[in-house]
């Protein structure tokens, strides 16, 4: 086929994840090398979506592609349902190595709703299970605007309204405390304070005493809501009082894992560890489809016990634990070392900030929320006011398709244009990244 007819072939039979199929334009990614996207006609693009928030170290990279090439001379898939291969026990171990203290345990998936599903049956199950069984713990607190994936259970626990309202009659519904990350620009209402949400929180855990399993949220910064990032000791504070109420801890680090918000976890900057971490995105360098739930010794002891006394947790998903992607997630966490990635990302985060520092003079810019190597810069009709644009309009669309133009793919949310490269993008790559996205947002405005 040749590019125009592969494009055709694409608007017309392939369904593409969150896209207006009537309105979509097809543009066709062929190759890519480091953080540039080549398409069909030859056009290059800097990568500011990280292809979806998951490349960490870029396309293409050497000793990545060769712990692809190297599994498939071995076996390219068995199964985790009751048996294994080396190569993903190897990386288990590197994984609980770099992960927070107390998670020993992990439990493989294919992607990051089948992490967080994994997670939510967990906790249900552990209180059915623990040493003084608590079945009435049935239910979930999770944070206002909260995104954790598109599955049913994931969008029960999740709150971006305009994504999921629809199918709320198909799922169960956590109790919801608001977003402490805000201004919500779409709401224009201020977000709660500090003190407010950790006391909201308290307060809602007493009044449902005894029948709340865990607590689920997105450590620092809630990314798919529009870049909320938390106000500092919000997760500590979370943390704290889940401990007091003796309510499970899930964090959901399928965006923030792996050197995001400048730390491998987003957890370790506040020294929380969760009894179970959802991973995704990031784990195999943006490679291939692979997630994992870790768990503590507490949670894995209560799910064991023979065959007849119906322990086992009875989940799973066909890929889980793949070879192929668990090799290329342990290369991945050498290259952080070889590579002194975490090292070398102050100076990115740093020079990311003079360019949003910049950015807020923009007629057009509101406010811009910003942690580690990512940033999301509200459009605004109103620069005095924070009007809004009506949504209908689309602006935030319109600056990431104008974007293009000016050599980047960028993928908004909603009226909030985010700035989300792989982490081993190079200063002068940032600087051509966000004069793109000015440009585009210019051309938007
Ligand atoms: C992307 C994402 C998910 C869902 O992961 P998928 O791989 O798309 O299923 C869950 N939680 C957060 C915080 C995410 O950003």
């Amino acid at each position: 086929m040749t590019s125009d007819e592969l494009a055709d072939f694409d608007r017309k039979h392939v369904w593409h994840a969150f896209t207006q199929m009537r309105e979509y334009e097809p543009l066709l990614i062929e190759r890519a090398e480091g953080c540039r996207l080549f398409d069909t006609d030859g056009n290059r693009y800097l990568d500011g979506s990280a292809s979806m928030w998951c490349n960490v170290h870029g396309h293409r990279h050497p000793r990545l592609d060769a712990a692809v090439a190297a599994q498939l001379g071995r076996v390219a898939h068995t199964t985790n349902l009751g048996l294994s291969n080396p190569t993903t026990v190897l990386f288990a171990e590197r994984l609980l190595e770099v992960s927070p203290p107390g998670l020993e345990h992990v439990f493989f998936t294919g992607d990051g709703s089948s992490a967080i599903e994994t997670a939510l049956k967990m906790a249900f199950q552990f209180w059915r299970q623990a040493e003084t069984p608590r079945p009435e713990r049935t239910r979930f607190v999770a944070i206002g605007e909260a995104y954790h994936g598109d599955t049913l259970g994931a969008i029960g626990v999740g709150g971006v309204d305009r994504f999921t309202a629809m199918f709320a009659p198909l799922t169960f519904e956590a109790i919801r405390l608001p977003s402490p990350g805000g201004p919500c620009p779409h709401s224009g209402r201020p977000a709660p304070s500090l003190a407010e949400s950790l006391s909201a929180l308290d307060r809602i855990l007493a009044e449902h005493r005894g029948t709340v399993a865990a607590i689920i949220l997105e450590p620092l910064v809630q990314m798919a809501a529009g870049i909320y990032v938390h106000p500092v000791g919000f997760l500590r504070g979370v943390a704290d009082l889940a401990r007091r109420h003796d309510v499970l801890l899930v964090l959901d680090e399928v965006a923030t894992g792996f050197g995001r918000t400048g730390t491998m976890f987003a957890c370790e900057r506040e020294d929380v560890s969760p009894d179970l971490l959802c991973l995704g995105k990031g784990i195999t360098a943006g490679y291939l489809p692979m997630a994992a739930t870790l768990a503590t010794t507490r949670l894995w002891e209560a799910f064991l016990g023979t065959h007849a006394e119906r322990r086992t947790f009875f989940h799973g998903h066909t890929y889980g634990g793949n070879p192929l992607a668990a090799a290329v997630a342990l290369a991945s966490l050498e290259v952080f070392e070889e590579e002194r990635v975490l090292t070398r990302l102050p100076d990115k985060i740093e020079r990311l900030r003079e360019h949003c520092d910049r950015l807020a003079s923009h007629p057009h810019v509101g406010a811009i929320r910003r942690i580690g190597l990512v940033a999301g810069i509200d459009l605004v009709a109103d620069k005095p006011s924070g009007r809004p644009y009506p949504w209908q309009e689309q602006r935030g669309m319109r600056a990431c398709l104008a974007a293009r133009k000016h050599g980047a793919i960028l993928r908004p949310l909603g009226d909030v244009v985010v700035i989300m490269p792989p982490l081993s993008v190079t200063l002068d790559e940032l600087d051509e990244l966000c004069l793109a996205a000015e440009s585009g947002i210019d051309d938007a405005t």
